[in-house]
């Protein structure tokens, strides 16, 4: 018999017989089965001689959809212990792994609609069409540009939404057809030929012989200043390992934001990657799943979700800006993509490399119990200089609109030698608070419990959390009279630089800003062609890019983290601080990083800036092992949201009394409390956090509270979830009962 994974949310398997006639599915096929009423898509996960349910209960599959396996055995023992490690049902897990199609029972060789210019349209006379009918015009000319392949009916949808209205008329006079056809292949040949690049320095060859080595160690992890080189590193391990006729894998943070790693390594590898990013169609994504299962792809770029692809013949797993929090998936099955590369490399028997300028603690401490190799670039390459940091005192030199006169000064200054200035606020909007001036109301989400912030070229007012919107009025809601827009946001940002900068060109980058399709690419190839003199924005300007004219970076309220509650905010700040200042000065001309602070006496400055993220980092793993916190101890939340706080909270009470029978000296279970948010699109939200130095005994205990929760009436009334390894939300207003010594404030940059 079949055990059968089925997309439902309940931890366990399901056993199915063969399907009556033809032959037995070969686990990782997918089958058709009846499920209570439904039917489902299943994924056979191993056959068994055994059921627990009697033979005359069991049923048989109702179809076989793969003739060959779809994952192999190595991807579904990657499923296994992802679904085992995060307490998430296995179902549910081996549908993540696969693309869309594919999971709705979809072929893994679609059959497409396509469309295509007609030989009568190909001598269509498209200006006169234009005169008349231009959008029919521009389905055609967009065609014809196609030439006689076509294009599939879903990509020409991505580049004309509304085609299909303008060519029923084009069809009708004969001039595009419509047929079907296979879904297209990935061509790797279609990148350029390789070039070479420049000859390593000597810490880089160092690097690279340590990648080369045959070490065993779970992974090895590049932490090199920004500019270091890091990239040129492990392009050319990536060379190695593509030459042996191997395939690598590259995870990357977010495509849309690394444009340019994307383009550097088909330019110089010479082959296309195959790309797996949540920017695509259905039917792309499946053709570049199906080039990284067949092999046919032996680059593999793509975000998170990637980590699950088949591939034909790995031989390496990158992991690029290790430190980035959208490798963590917040929602769902809530995994960690560069904690499963480790795992699937060590599967594998294969290498990972991880690389960043700001390694998290966690990874730091693999490499001082040696289980990890570090691999240190503390130089930039190529002769550039490191920034060097300056802090400005908000308390003498008040901002207005943000923008200190120190700042303004140095903007000035870097412009008027043909610099360009990128001025960081991780903050969007036109500000983040509306106040009444005469009673003091502030506008809040009534969904949420927060703030609303002013968007002032929409004229509206938008909850970040739950995407509420409003109008936004010039006057109180509560007493009429005038409000007024606090603090700043990058809109204001914006508009506050051009007025004081007249004539000099500021490009705003945010995720406002770059909405539209391409939007932020065209923005960002501006902004590295120099023709933007200050950049405006956020965290997205900070990810990777290479702005050769750039050389001042203006940072303008870094405050937010050094108080903050969770206990990563002080090495969360130094990180963002740090790959925002690695903008400046990447070229022949040395950056300077003006950092806006009120607190320009915090021990978290004079760490940072004599001692770098190294010493911070130090500092920081110093204190979270004298506190107890992850790297040193291992957390899991368990959260539940409701509609009545007593629900949410209620529901988190039954889950600690099933654990009580787990605690220990090892294991800590603590709160229930509210969420720091609590009140989020309309339902209250609550958290247990369990804390254990003792990985097995944490992971016996989630693993018998899964099952207890998911059996349990008091779970119907909340949505409820276990986070293996949180990264937010972490930190605690805590009851009294089991206290952590010295936990929440402070942060961990050496506070
Ligand atoms: P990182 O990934 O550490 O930020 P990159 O690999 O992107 O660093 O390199 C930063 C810049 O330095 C790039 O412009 C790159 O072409 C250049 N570079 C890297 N290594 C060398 C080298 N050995 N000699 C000259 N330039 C180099
Ligand atoms: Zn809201």
């Amino acid at each position: 018999m079949l055990k059968v994974a089925v997309n439902v949310p309940l931890s366990r398997e399901f056993d199915y017989l063969p399907p009556a006639d033809g032959p037995v599915p070969a686990p990782g096929c997918r089958v058709l089965v009846q499920f209570g009423p439904r039917r489902q898509v299943g994924v056979v996960l191993a056959l068994a001689d055994t059921s627990d349910l009697a033979r005359d209960k069991l049923r048989h599959c109702l179809a076989v959809l793969d003739e060959t396996p779809l994952l192999g055995a190595a991807d579904l023992q990657l499923v296994r212990f992802t679904s085992s490690y995060y307490h998430h049902p296995i179902g549910e897990v081996v549908a993540a792994a696969l693309p869309a199609l594919l999971r709705q029972g979809k072929s893994l060789h679609p059959i497409v609609e396509m469309i295509a210019v007609t030989e009568h349209g190909t001598s269509a006379d498209i200006e006169a069409l234009a005169k008349r009918a231009p959008k029919q015009a521009e389905v055609l000319e967009t065609l014809c540009d196609a030439g006689g392949n076509g294009l599939e009916a879903e990509h020409l949808t991505e580049l004309l939404p509304n085609w299909r209205r303008a060519a029923k008329a084009l069809f009708e006079k004969g001039l595009i057809q419509r047929f079907e056809a296979r879904a297209g292949e990935f061509d790797e040949t279609l990148a350029p030929a390789a070039e070479p690049g420049p000859e390593l320095n000597a810490d880089q060859q160092a690097a690279l012989a340590t990648l080369r080595s045959d070490k065993d160690v779970g992974a090895f992890l590049i932490e090199g200043v920004t500019g270091s080189g890091k990239t040129e590193v492990y392009l050319q391990r990536m060379q190695d390992i593509i030459d042996e006729g191997r395939q690598v894998l590259v995870l990357v943070p977010e495509i849309g934001l690394t444009p340019q790693l994307v383009s550097r390594l088909r330019k110089r590898l010479g082959i296309e990657p195959a790309l797996l990013h949540s920017g695509l169609t259905d039917n792309e994504r499946l053709a570049a799943w199906r080039a990284a299962r067949s092999g046919a792809a032996r680059l593999v770029v793509g975000t998170r979700s990637a980590i699950f692809t088949p591939l034909q013949n790995p031989g390496l797993i990158v992991v690029d800006e290790e430190h980035d929090h959208s490798f963590k998936q917040q929602e769902g099955l809530r995994y960690s993509a560069r904690d499963l590369a480790i795992v699937r490399g060590r599967n594998l028997g294969i290498p990972v490399i991880l690389g960043t300028a700001t390694p998290t603690l966690e990874m730091l401490r693999h490499c001082r119990d040696g289980a990890y190799e570090l691999v240190r670039l503390p130089k930039r390459a190529g002769g550039a200089r490191p920034p060097t940091m300056r802090l400005v005192d908000t308390v003498r030199s008040p901002a207005t609109d943000g923008i200190s006169e120190p700042l303004a000064a140095a903007i000035d200054s870097h412009l008027g030698t043909g610099g360009q200035a990128l001025i960081f606020l991780n903050r969007r909007g036109f500000a983040p608070t509306l106040i009444c001036s005469s009673c003091g109301h502030i506008a809040g989400c009534e969904r949420c419990d927060s703030r609303l912030t002013v968007h002032a070229r929409s004229r509206q007012l938008r909850c970040h959390h739950c995407g509420a919107t409003r109008p936004l009025a010039s006057t109180c809601s509560e007493c009429g009279e005038t409000v007024k827009p606090l603090g700043e946001g990058t809109e204001r940002l914006e508009e506050a630089l051009r007025e004081r900068f007249p004539g000099k060109t500021v490009t705003r980058i945010d995720s406002d800003s770059t909405q539209r399709k391409g939007a932020m690419v065209a923005a960002l190839d501006l902004a590295k062609e120099g023709q933007a003199d200050i950049l405006v924005g956020t965290q997205m300007l900070s990810k990777g890019h290479h702005f050769p004219k750039l050389t001042l970076v203006g940072i303008v309220n870094a405050d937010q983290g050094l108080f903050g509650t969770d206990f990563r905010s002080g090495e969360r700040m130094a990180q963002s601080i740090v790959q925002v200042a690695g903008r400046a000065g990447r070229e022949h001309r040395a950056g300077e990083v003006l950092i806006q602070t009120a607190f320009p006496e915090h021990v978290f400055w004079s760490t940072l800036i004599s001692g770098g993220y190294e010493q911070v980092a130090e500092e920081a793993l110093a204190e979270r092992e004298a506190t107890h916190w992850p790297p040193f101890t291992r957390l899991a939340l368990v959260r539940s949201a409701a509609h009545q706080r007593a629900d949410a909270i209620g529901f988190l009470e039954f889950a600690q009394q099933a654990l009580l029978a787990h605690c220990s000296e090892t294991l800590r279970v603590l709160g229930p409390v509210d969420a720091p948010m609590a009140r989020k699109a309309g339902r209250h939200r609550a958290q247990l956090l369990l804390q254990s130095s003792d990985r097995p005994a944490l992971h016996m205990a989630l693993r018998e509270l899964r099952v207890t929760l998911e059996q349990s009436p008091a779970a119907r009334k909340v949505r409820w979830s276990i986070d293996v390894d949180p990264v937010s939300y972490t930190h605690l207003t805590l009851p009294t009962t089991g206290s952590l010594c010295g936990c929440g404030g402070g942060g961990g940059g050496g506070g």
